[in-house]
């Protein structure tokens, strides 16, 4: 166990564990500055696989533990197996680090440890802050209606309507309005066992005293409300947590900001905005649909290509094509973008994005409407909604060709339909604006869990 950094303080100290994806371990971090600005010291627990940089966050203290897991690229195909994993090697590490904590604070008189606040995939951390007396907290980092479909398929299952491989129907789901069977976020990912029992260990009422939540009642209150009525204990829906945090990077790749000079070169509302978060890949024909789609649609784009999210060799065939020249200056390509950066720049007018929950958020508390292609999981659910609830996105369904490609972005961008897209994104920023302010619901919220948390 390795101390990296100790931090003293007066005020209760709280213990983060978030998952080792950039997806949970930004709101994570987001959550623990709002928390330490207003007045609470942070350790935050972390594992050696996809360890967050230190240096961003002097103010907090950090911990490695021992996860005996080997640095490699996880792709979406061995997520489920690799969480169940990490719960079994962290929980030990976890406990013995705990444990020196406190018996350190009662010696040397540090604050006190009022709880440990986890990340839902982490669920090890609940057993483990019993057994050491400590109370404890869940942060969600999905939406409230990704809850409610994954416990959706647990009935549906148990039922016999629903096999474990899912399904492509186009039929309303009962009860979960606007989703589609084909929408529900079943895994295909591992053994059906191995999702079931992912649902199951995440969502299995344990003694936390609280959940947080990172969405609001401005998008998902009446789902909100159903879930306090079955949920024993509180929920505190507070977000956009990036919004309400004190602005800080918590990237784990470099961000390159020469995007950012290339974007004030351009118009205002022009540019799309191309990503796929941090875990998703594209395949070899999508790759090269998607190219031509944008560089036909003449429309100026920034497109992230992650390491690794694309195929190599098909890469350096759109470069034999002339992929780069048909282009020209119209189109920046980053490895890694700034992106609440890019998505708070007046250039950008529209994002292409698989839909993850937290660049959902961001599009959203920047009014920039989307095109949506999820690909696996929650992203589905979260399409969804943007496109048939809150409608300020277009939905594309399965394999694209570039004619579609090029269509759903003249539709985005130059069209009426995506004007009035646009039109709905901005109001929708302004409510989340609101409720992040006094008398706003996660402005409460938050007030109230931090008396919560000053109970323990
Ligand atoms: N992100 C970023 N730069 C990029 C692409 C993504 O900083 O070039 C951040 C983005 O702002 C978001 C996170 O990575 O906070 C991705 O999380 P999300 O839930 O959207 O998707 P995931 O990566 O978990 O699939």
């Amino acid at each position: 166990m390795e101390m990296e950094k100790e931090h003293r303080s007066s005020h209760p100290r709280l213990v983060l564990v978030a998952l080792p994806f950039q997806g949970h371990i930004n709101p994570m971090l987001q959550l623990g500055s709002i928390l330490h600005s207003k007045g609470f010291s942070i350790t935050v627990l972390h594992t050696a696989f996809n360890s967050p940089i230190p240096s961003n966050y002097p103010e907090f203290g950090f911990l490695s533990i021992p996860d005996n897991l080997s640095e490699q690229l996880i792709s979406a195909d061995d997520l489920l197996p690799f969480i169940s994993l990490l719960n079994l090697n962290c929980g030990v590490p976890f406990q013995e680090c705990l444990a020196k904590m406190v018996q350190k604070q009662e010696v040397e008189n540090e604050p006190s440890i009022a709880c440990s606040v986890y990340d839902e995939c982490m669920y090890f951390c609940d057993a483990v802050a019993k057994c050491v007396k400590l109370p404890s907290i869940v942060l969600r980092t999905t939406s409230a209606s990704t809850y409610l479909s994954r416990n959706a398929i647990l009935q549906l299952k148990a039922e016999g309507v629903l096999t474990s491989q899912g399904s492509t129907s186009q039929d309303l789901v009962p009860g979960l309005h606007p989703l589609r069977f084909k929408d529900l976020p079943v895994s295909k990912i591992g053994t059906p066992e191995i999702f079931l029992q992912f649902i199951t260990n995440i969502y299995k009422t344990r003694t936390s005293s609280a959940i947080i939540w990172n969405t609001n009642d401005v998008l998902e209150k009446p789902s909100l409300q159903e879930i306090q009525k079955q949920c024993q204990v509180g929920i505190f829906p507070v977000c956009p947590l990036h919004e309400v945090a004190p602005a800080s990077s918590s990237s784990l790749i470099k961000e390159d900001n020469s995007c950012i000079t290339w974007l004030e070169k351009q118009k205002q509302n022009t540019v799309l905005y191309v990503s796929l978060g941090s875990v998703a890949s594209v395949d070899k024909k999508e790759l090269g649909e998607t190219a031509w789609g944008l560089a036909n649609s003449k429309q100026p784009f920034l497109w992230v290509i992650r390491p690794g999210s694309i195929d190599d060799q098909e890469w350096k065939k759109l470069l034999t094509e002339g992929f780069v020249e048909a282009v020209g200056e119209n189109g920046c390509i980053v490895k890694w973008a700034p992106q609440k950066e890019v998505l708070a720049h007046g250039a950008v007018g529209g994002f292409w994005t698989h839909c993850g929950w937290n660049s959902t958020l961001e599009s959203i508390s920047k009014g920039v409407p989307m095109i949506c292609k999820p690909c696996f999981g929650d992203q589905r659910v979260n399409a969804r909604h943007v496109s048939q609830v809150w409608r300020i996105g277009i939905q594309l369904e399965n394999m694209c060709e570039r004619g579609e490609v090029e269509r759903a972005i003249k539709r985005l961008m130059v069209d009426k339909e995506g004007k009035e897209m646009r039109q709905r994104a901005k109001n929708l920023k302004e409510r989340f604006q609101l409720d992040i302010r006094e008398g706003g619901s996660s402005y409460n919220y938050l007030n109230k869990l931090i008396e919560l948390i000053m109970s323990f």
